[in-house]
């Protein structure tokens, strides 16, 4: 296979497992040097190990809660100092923690803002200092398409709404650098946050995502490599003239959850 990222550092923040895991190892077998970051450190190692020695690229995975700036600014400065720096950035780490607006608590609205919001703008401002220095960078983040709603989930939706505006407004403020700035909003795809979320709601997973995959235009749902080769499309150099953009990747038009 063509290794178009040869050279290139890829960090996927949440890699340790689902969507991000797909994607580093999507990069890896395009020859990138991998960072997996996740607040679940040995997950995080394990995950890096298993695709390094996969694809015969240097991984490394750090423990980082992507919501703490003294953490995001140490794994950046950690990775720069080993690796020479990082040349894309795939904001993924999330959480969800669904609730009614009647029972959402205060720390059910922080932690997903926190998280998927906060932790976006922190590894961006960390990363875009030396991308702008090497005049080159690929920011992707995960939006959803419940950034278009979904009942019950008025932070996830609010947060993931949010990064589409930042995604648009950081295009233009980092494309004179030579770096795009783009973000993907997949619909169903199966991992441990979508069976989690079946069974919080007391549904047998298999039988939710069958049921899901029937509504959905080309009847499946997604998985994770789905996502990760719109993500390493748009980090590639075929891509450098699409930036500001959300795509949306849910076997169908766009529509909420
Ligand atoms: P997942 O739960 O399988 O994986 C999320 C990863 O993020 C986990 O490894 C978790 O430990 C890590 N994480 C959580 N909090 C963190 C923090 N504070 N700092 C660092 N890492 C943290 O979820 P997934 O389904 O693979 O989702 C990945 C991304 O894709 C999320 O941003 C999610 O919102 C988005 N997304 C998922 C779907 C879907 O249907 N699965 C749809 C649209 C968008």
């Amino acid at each position: 296979m063509e290794k178009r990222f040869a050279g290139r550092l890829a960090l996927v923040t949440g890699g340790a497992q689902g969507i991000g895991a797909g994607i580093a190892e999507r990069f890896a077998e395009g020859g990138a040097r991998i960072a997996i970051c996740d607040i679940d450190a040995d997950a995080a190692r394990r995950t890096a190990e298993r695709i390094g020695a996969a694809h015969g690229v240097e991984a490394t995975g750090y423990r980082c809660d992507v919501s703490d700036r003294a953490q995001v600014e140490a794994m950046v400065d950690a990775i720069t100092a080993a690796a020479g720096g990082v040349d894309v950035l795939v904001n993924n780490a999330g959480v969800t923690r669904d609730n009614l607006i009647h029972k959402m608590t205060d720390d059910d609205w922080d932690s997903v803002i926190d998280i998927h919001l906060k932790g976006s703008f922190l590894c961006i401002r960390a990363v875009q200092r030396g991308m702008v220095s090497r005049k080159y960078g690929r920011i992707v983040s995960l939006s959803s398409t419940s950034a278009l709603g979904n009942r019950g989930q008025a932070n996830y939706s609010a947060a993931k709404a949010g990064l589409q505006g930042m995604t648009r407004t950081l295009a233009l403020e980092l494309g004179p650098y030579g770096i795009t700035v783009n973000a993907v909003a997949p619909g169903f795809i199966d991992t441990e946050m979508t069976r989690k979320s079946a069974e919080r709601r007391g549904l047998d997973p298999d039988a939710y995502r069958a049921e899901r995959a029937a509504a959905i235009p080309v009847r499946r749902v997604g998985v994770p490599r789905d996502v990760a080769n719109l993500v390493c499309f748009l980090a590639s150099d075929e891509a450098s003239f699409v930036s500001g953009q959300i795509v949306y990747i849910s076997g169908g038009p766009e529509t909420r959850r």
